[in-house]
């Protein structure tokens, strides 16, 4: 496969032009399904119960299930997601990116049981968690979500937003142009590729909104499936609209995207003091709890030790570039990835590095430090 550096401009324009260029990125950093850690405990059946390639479907417990999306081999799902199943009824957990990934889901629950379901809930309103709702919908599943996913998919992906897309990767394209390096570029280039998968997932899909919303002051609620039980919560971070849900009795979480196990978190929507306060909280869980990150293989404890270091990492060095007075468009590209984190996908540099960068420069501002 061609490295990034060897690609000449006229075969980056071409992979750029489709979703291809998305998948070129993800298959740079195949993930296993789980950590080390995780597969040597034991508590994941290895044999999966489905597999799609661009995901597959584990045993994580009884009547607990998690949906892995493995990128290298497909794009439907894109985020990770699962499902809870009792005697009564089951949960679905996330919309994906397409209805073929939510459909994959859903197949794979009635491979389990037929009970009800009860309802889908989408973690937050991002479009590789919600743009497959339409399934759900057609099957008559109600789906459930934060009350400000709907409002915000329709602020961010409703009619009208493709100009509003169109004009920023008119920004982007502007800014390979005039990029001051090749560092500068290549992070321009990632950014246009990223861009590119919103706006086509977004064009090609029917928005499917939630139809219950669920009021964080009325958080936790607790959903009894019939000898299980889903506890829902919400800890407003990686957007304002995050919900996570947690099964005590078989100590399993989905945190949604408050966890990107091994590879760099998407701040762009973030609070970033509510999501590290979120993975605090995460951290005071149980140490045999098993997470089911939004993205990136299943883990334990240590993934969510994991991204606390990465964020460390990040404000550790845009402190010591704002003292310095580094101005923070330079700061921004300035960000050197540490040895420990040299493997870590950065999806896209700007919603990932560089919105860390400058919300962190931003506090530091106003912390008057
Ligand atoms: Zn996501």
């Amino acid at each position: 496969m061609d490295q990034p550096n060897t690609m000449t401009r006229r075969s980056f324009l071409a992979s750029t032009s489709c979703l291809g260029a998305a998948l070129w990125t993800a298959r740079l950093f195949p993930l296993p399904a789980m950590a080390g850690e995780v597969a040597s405990a034991g508590r994941v059946n290895p044999q999966p119960l489905a597999d799609k390639g661009f995901a597959s479907v584990r045993k994580v417990g009884d009547g607990v299930y998690a949906t892995i999306s493995d990128l290298s081999k497909g794009l439907e799902t894109l985020s990770n997601g699962g499902f809870i199943v009792g005697t009564e009824a089951a949960l679905l957990i996330e919309g994906f990116r397409t209805p073929a990934g939510a459909s994959f889901q859903f197949a794979a629950l009635r491979q389990v049981s037929k009970v009800p379901v009860r309802a889908a809930l989408d973690t937050h309103y991002h479009f590789d968690h919600t743009m497959g709702n339409a399934f759900y919908g057609a099957q008559g599943i109600a789906i459930w979500a934060h009350e400000k996913t709907a409002p915000l998919m329709v602020k961010v992906y409703g009619p009208g937003q493709e100009l509003a897309m169109a004009e920023m990767k008119a920004g982007i394209e502007k800014r390979i142009k005039d990029a001051k390096s090749e560092t500068e570029r290549e992070h321009a280039k990632g950014d246009l590729n990223a861009m590119k998968m919103m706006s086509e997932s977004v064009e090609s899909s029917v928005l499917s909104l939630p139809n219950r919303p669920l009021e964080p002051s009325k958080l936790p609620m607790t959903v009894d499936l019939g000898g299980i039980q889903a506890v829902i919560e919400s800890y407003p971070g990686h957007t304002p609209s995050d919900l996570i849900v947690r099964v005590p009795q078989r100590n399993v979480v989905f945190p949604g995207d408050l966890l990107f196990n091994g590879l760099y978190p998407a701040t762009v929507d973030a609070n970033l003091s509510g999501w590290r306060k979120a993975l605090d909280t995460f951290s005071s869980f149980d140490k045999e709890t098993l997470f089911v990150p939004g993205h990136g293989p299943l883990c334990g404890p240590e993934g969510i030790a994991t991204l606390r270091s990465v964020f460390d990492d990040l404000a550790d060095q845009a402190a010591r570039m704002y003292k310095a007075g580094i101005p923070v468009e330079e700061a921004q590209q300035r960000y050197t990835v540490p040895e420990r984190f040299k493997g870590f996908p950065i999806l896209a540099w700007s919603f990932c590095i560089g919105a860390t960068i400058a919300k962190l420069y931003e506090e530091l501002k106003t912390g008057g430090t």
